[in-house]
């Protein structure tokens, strides 16, 4: 009687061993992806969309963070109160679910954009702050993002010791550009984009001149004068179309609870 009991747990023992999933998938999500090597190359021929051989941009510290506040001509878009006025959802265009508290929103469900739609060439300072408990790597990790006329993505993301695909860490135009250097300070720290825009211009519905952005990231130049090759996608950049003219700001939802403040926008014109 002892050996067959021994040999009944013995065969009991085998199918569980067989039915159990392996420890990694139970303990923890598989780590995100740090570069793809099978998206269309970029236009100019150099690296793949998303790249993860292309060099990452070299690390410089900012100095001490100034929150620059709205010059007396700016349309403020996010102030120190709880007013919300100024944007919408970008699916159904109802009030903005967001959760905000003194004048900090925090990204929720779903992406928010301006009401204002027809924003073409622009000053555009926004403050946010990546979770200060660390969670996620690589596209996981504070992902959000500003959407120029609605389109043109300039990343938000924790890049503070986050590997990821240099064109889709903080501040990098995304999936076409990385930040010329990652000046990102740590998680849960506010940090600044400012933004400077020129609207792609078409004649009918042929592009004539494509945007135009210049960025600083806690004051640091990421991009001087950069020429985005098209609307911002993943794996993928999408061709200009007559509607890039023009377009509202919008904020990304990414599945990552990154906060915002004072945000605010100086339309700006050309010399006379
Ligand atoms: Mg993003």
């Amino acid at each position: 009687m002892k050996m067959i009991g021994l040999a009944v747990c013995a065969l009991s023992a085998t199918v569980m061993t067989a039915q159990q999933p392996p420890a990694t998938t139970t303990t923890q999500p598989p780590p995100a992806p740090t570069g793809y090597q099978d998206t269309p190359m970029q236009p100019n021929g150099k690296w793949h969309v998303h790249d993860g051989t292309r060099p990452q941009p070299t690390v410089v510290k900012p100095g001490p963070f100034v929150s620059e506040a709205p010059p007396a001509d700016a349309i403020v878009l996010l102030g120190p109160g709880q007013d919300l006025s100024k944007w919408q959802m970008q699916e159904g265009g109802g009030a903005v679910s967001w959760p905000i508290a003194n004048g900090e929103l925090s990204s929720g469900k779903g992406f928010i954009r301006t009401k204002e739609d027809d924003f073409t060439n622009y000053q555009l300072h926004v403050e946010f702050a990546t979770p200060s408990e660390v969670k996620g790597d690589s596209q996981g990790r504070g992902n959000s993002g500003v959407f120029l006329n609605g389109a043109f993505e300039i990343q938000v993301l924790d890049s503070y010791n986050n590997k990821t695909y240099p064109d889709g860490q903080a501040s990098a135009m995304y999936g076409q550009f990385p930040p010329l250097v990652n000046a990102s300070r740590p998680p849960g720290e506010w940090q600044s984009y400012d933004i400077f825009f020129t609207a792609p211009r078409f004649k009918g519905n042929t592009l004539d001149k494509p945007d135009v952005v210049t960025v600083l990231h806690n004051g640091v130049l990421v991009h001087n004068a950069d020429v985005f090759w098209g609307p911002t996608a993943h794996k993928k950049i999408d061709p200009y179309a007559p509607s890039n003219a023009k377009g509202p700001i919008g904020l990304q939802d990414h599945g990552n609870p990154v906060r915002f403040r004072n945000i605010w926008i100086r339309p700006i014109k050309e010399h006379d």
